[in-house]
């Protein structure tokens, strides 16, 4: 199977597969990265968001106090001015209550302690002596007072803002003080617990002993979160942003800022959740965007790894064509595009193209005599295979050389050679195109005729003998030839045997004194008439 595979992997796969790799690292790296930044973008802004908004309520946080403290001097002063009867001061207190909403109670204290106007009345602490911490606090102090959370003499977790009272010489004559209860609803509920969201961010506020003063979970109320880092920051004066895990190990992205003016900090977080909810549909649109593209992409990489594949696949293809010839065609109908297709397609055909012509040069050579340039047996066999098949007529001429040997000791081996080449030469000068010329071996020959019957051949044979004798091999004597003639279907025999007819009637011309033609004994023709007697005896 793997094999197989492996047997069929191509430049396309490769390419393809190096295409898709690419695209998909770069298509995970892209959406990997917008994902990061993405993320990061939504924590930074909700951690920032939350910082102005800590800071825009820590503002109206302190227009408040001012305003509350504002409210409580006007009443000081007017109180210090004259001495006032208990109605008078109960009405003073009443309309601090009721003027403006700043406040849950009021009290006015004298130099000692003691209530000399409480509102609402229903406290029961008019004509008491105070000793809770604020009321100990505020006589201590003698000047205007923003206390800690501390629990009243009525049992409420209360604030309180006081102003001193001073008489026209400058004497303490007590204090007139509002209270804000921070279990019930009232100013600071007013000012922050509307901006409560519902997706778990909130906010909540401490004094500067970070003792919870509001928080949207009330049983929080009271209790100190110093341990908090945020508490920690916003307490020591210092506004800014932080992640953190809340009391109950939420993980939360805050924003804080202090409230100078009463020692308070504010501090708004959101839970990273909620905040992180908005990259699902962020993701979700990215992917949406990107994923046709991609897909696009793929297709594009898919059609050019085939059009990049395609030269060279089809010429490792041509290459397996049966013949060369075929392999050339389809070499030369493939486009190829680029410069190494072009550059591979141009040597291979530059090479099947040597190979050609060596693969032709060596066949050529295979059935050439090399002396000659005639054809040898080997040719003979094929050619007559041929004829064989074709039935064609044809006739034959045995020739050969009269006492060569006598050439060869006379003159020597290579005037022999010469003469052979001469007689080859003059052989050529006598046929026609389409004629079979054959050096059969030594100083032996035949010619093939197709299409020729025995009485032509027998004129050829005999034009080719008195060529022979005429015409002296250059810088060699004059030579003659003896000829034998035989035809096929003409003489008496099958094919294969015709040569051997020629044969016997060379051997017959041999026989009857050499120089001469004669026709095979089976053919009712003839001989050649006899020569003239050789001026030299040989
Ligand atoms: P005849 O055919 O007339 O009976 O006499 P011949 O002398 O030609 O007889 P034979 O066929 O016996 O001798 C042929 C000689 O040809 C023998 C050999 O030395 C010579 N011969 C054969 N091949 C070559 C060759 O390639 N070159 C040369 N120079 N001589 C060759
Ligand atoms: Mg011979
Ligand atoms: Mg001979």
């Amino acid at each position: 199977m793997l094999r197989s595979l492996y047997r069929r992997l191509g430049l396309g796969h490769l390419v393809l597969a190096l295409a898709v790799f690419s695209l998909l690292a770069a298509f995970a790296n892209t959406f990997y990265s917008a994902y990061r930044v993405q993320r990061e973008i939504l924590l930074t802004n909700a951690l920032e968001a939350n910082r102005v908004y800590a800071a825009k309520l820590a503002d109206s946080t302190s227009n408040f106090v001012r305003s509350a403290q504002q409210q409580l001097a006007v009443s000081a002063s007017l109180l210090g001015a004259r001495p006032f009867g208990r109605q008078a001061l109960e009405d003073e207190a009443w309309r601090l209550l009721h003027q403006t909403d700043s406040f849950n109670s009021v009290l006015i204290v004298d130099a000692r302690g003691t209530v000399l106007a409480v509102m609402p009345t229903t406290l029961n602490l008019a004509g008491k002596q105070l000793d809770s911490e604020g009321a100990r606090a505020a006589l201590d102090a003698r000047q205007p007072r923003i206390t800690q959370a501390y629990v009243s003499a009525a049992g409420n977790l209360v604030v309180n803002i006081s102003q001193p009272i001073l008489g026209k010489d400058g004497r303490y004559l007590g204090y007139v003080a509002g209270s804000i209860y921070l279990r019930e609803k009232g100013i600071l509920h007013a000012l922050l617990g509307e901006h409560y969201y519902r997706d778990g961010s909130y906010l909540y506020v401490v004094d500067r002993a970070g003792r919870i003063l509001y928080h949207p979970d009330s049983g929080r109320i009271g209790k100190v979160a110093r341990d908090n880092p945020i508490v920690a920051d916003v307490i020591a004066g210092k506004a800014g942003t932080r992640r953190i895990a809340n009391s109950r190990n939420i993980d939360m992205l805050a924003g804080f800022a202090p409230v100078p003016v009463a020692g308070w900090g504010i501090v708004a977080q959101r839970p990273v959740a909620a905040t992180l909810a908005e990259m699902d549909r962020l993701t979700l649109a990215v992917l949406r965007d990107t994923v046709p593209l991609v897909i696009a992409s793929l297709l594009a990489a898919w059609y050019l790894a085939g059009l990049i594949a395609k030269p060279l696949r089809q010429l490792a293809q041509a290459t397996g064509e049966k013949d060369t010839a075929a392999t050339l065609r389809s070499i030369q109908g493939i486009r190829a595009w680029y410069f190494e297709a072009r550059q591979l397609k141009q040597a291979v055909l530059e090479g099947l193209a040597t190979l050609q012509a060596q693969i032709g040069a060596l066949n050529e050579a295979a059935v050439t005599d090399p002396m000659t340039g005639l054809r040898n047996r080997r040719a003979l066999s094929a050619q007559l295979r041929n004829w064989g098949a074709a039935a064609q007529p044809f006739a034959v001429i045995a020739i050969d050389v009269d006492r060569f040997k006598r050439v060869n000791d006379t003159y020597g081996h290579e005037a022999g050679d010469k003469v052979i080449c001469h007689i080859a030469r003059l052989m050529r000068e006598c046929s026609r195109q389409g004629d079979f010329l054959c050096r059969a071996g030594g100083e032996e020959f035949l010619m093939l005729l197709p299409g020729c019957g025995a009485a032509e051949a027998m004129l050829i044979a005999e034009r080719l003998r008195q060529r022979t004798a005429a015409t002296p091999a250059p810088g060699v004597c004059a030579v003659t030839v003896s000829l034998g003639v035989a035809s096929w279907p003409e003489s008496h025999g099958s094919m294969e045997r015709v040569l051997a007819l020629a044969d016997a009637a060379l051997y017959a011309a041999k026989e009857q004194g050499r120089n001469r033609t004669v026709a095979d004994a089976s053919l009712d023709l003839p001989d050649a008439p006899r020569p003239p007697a050789p001026r030299s005896a040989g």
